[in-house]
């Protein structure tokens, strides 16, 4: 069998295809390493079912723009498809098709019932007005209609996407089924049917897998952050208050640096450009800052072939998906640099999205507390199975993330059997 991914012409290798390559790159170890035939690597490798639409949308000035937009169900075999939606420029269906194969392991890793799916539309939402993001985002969501719902489907927030854009998505739907359904997204705000800590849920999983591998006291560990956005931003925040002195941030219009650490609360509130008490930085050279840990938190293919021997942090924990291609991560091995990779440090958005839905599908709220503990006995969980599996098999953190991830989708599809 040969696996069904459109072929690579020069003209095709975007980073959403650099970061598909990477994803079958792993993929394929971990099935090496599970000893896997060929046709369930086949089929672990291909999305079980890819949408691509067209996303017209009537600007201010009356003009009508059209944008392409994608949901792609990567698997479904341990349950209902899970997901976010990124809205970028950059996103093309290689990238969603990526990001959904991730979501598929990450899923079975930290062991909640879902399958993996993403959505994403090629657009810059930051050059639309309020208005223009509101029709853009219903009109998508009607387009991939037939493929979402509580029971088959779950979006939630990613880059470029937000709690409204997910009350958008949850009252799109629920127009069109006559009845509110809370239970179709995950990220909503509060009043719609949200859960408490979702919101932080991304960044307290990085925090606590962050302090799981560092094994010592955080207390002056010194921690750089790229992408000060909705993960990295709290990221930082969480280490801070763990007793980590923050270095240095990042976002897309610039990057600061203080050796004595940075305000985390002053900077959120304020953001970057406002900020006085630091130094300018070039975007890239926060990366290779020489500080105990490096948080990639913006987008895929961060840590390269080129930057990665001018790496200095001796641990790197993986907040956002793909940020380490498959080449760096061989170099940054061999020097002894330990990777959290991000289907396990970036796992508590889609644990506190699980427990939201349960919560939804149950019309029932968990208190703070109960969320948090449940997120931290998951993560801590998976983190110690990760653990113990890298080191039986004297593998990586992310060989064995896979070993474990790809195992469970292989071995549900075994048990299920092939229809008819
Ligand atoms: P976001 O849009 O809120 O933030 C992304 C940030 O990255 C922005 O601040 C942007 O300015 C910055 N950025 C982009 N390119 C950059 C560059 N070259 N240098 C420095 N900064 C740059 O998105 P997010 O939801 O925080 O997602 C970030 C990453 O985390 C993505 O890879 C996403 O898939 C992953 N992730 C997000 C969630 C979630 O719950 N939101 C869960 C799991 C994984």
């Amino acid at each position: 069998m040969t696996v069904m991914v459109p072929s690579r012409t020069p003209a095709l290798i975007t980073p959403g295809r650099q970061a598909l390559d990477s994803a079958l790159f792993q993929l394929d170890q971990a099935a090496a390493q599970l000893g896997l035939d060929d046709g369930l690597r086949t089929m672990l490798a291909t999305p079980r079912r890819s949408l691509t639409v067209s996303v017209p949308v009537r600007r201010e000035d009356g003009r009508m723009d059209v944008v392409q937009g994608f949901r792609v169900q990567h698997n479904v075999s341990r349950g209902p498809a899970k997901g976010g939606i990124r809205f970028h420029p950059g996103t093309d269906i290689y990238e969603v098709t990526a990001l959904a194969m991730w979501m598929t392991w990450k899923c079975a890793l930290v062991g909640i019932p879902y399958g993996g799916a993403k959505g994403g539309v090629s657009v810059d939402p930051t050059a639309l007005t309020t208005r223009e993001l509101e029709r853009l985002t219903r009109r998508y969501v009607n387009e991939i209609l037939p493929l979402i719902g509580p029971e088959k489907d779950i979006p939630a927030p990613d880059v470029g996407t937000d709690e409204q854009t997910m009350a958008w998505i949850m009252d799109t739907y629920s127009v069109n089924a006559g009845y509110s359904v809370p239970g179709v997204v995950t990220g909503k705000p509060m009043t719609l049917g949200g859960s408490l800590g979702r919101a932080g849920a991304t960044s307290r999983g990085v925090q606590i897998a962050a302090l799981s591998a560092l094994g010592r006291s955080p207390d002056g560990v010194t921690v750089a952050v790229q992408g000060f956005g909705k993960v990295g931003a709290l990221a930082a925040q969480y280490l801070s208050d763990a007793g980590c002195k923050v270095v240095a941030v990042s976002d897309v219009s610039g990057a600061v640096y203080n050796a004595n650490g940075l305000d985390v609360a002053e900077l959120r509130a304020n953001g970057i450009a406002a900020y006085r008490d630091a130094d300018a930085l070039g975007l890239d050279e926060l990366l290779e800052l020489d500080v105990d840990i490096l948080v990639p938190a913006a987008l895929e293919g961060a840590i390269t072939l080129e930057n990665a021997p001018r790496i200095r942090a001796r641990l790197i924990v993986e907040g956002a998906n793909g940020p380490t291609t498959p080449e760096a991560d061989e170099i940054l091995t061999d020097a002894g640099t330990t990777i959290v990779p991000d289907i396990l440090a970036n796992a508590g958005g889609v644990i506190v999205s699980y427990l939201e839905w349960v919560q939804n599908m149950q019309a029932y709220s968990w208190s703070a507390n109960e969320v948090e503990v449940k997120l931290r006995d998951l993560m801590e969980g998976a983190f110690g199975e990760v653990k113990s599996t890298a080191a039986e098999r004297g593998i990586t953190l992310r060989q064995a993330a896979h070993v474990i991830g790809v195992g469970r989708v292989a071995e549900a599809h075994q048990m299920r059997g092939l229809y008819p």
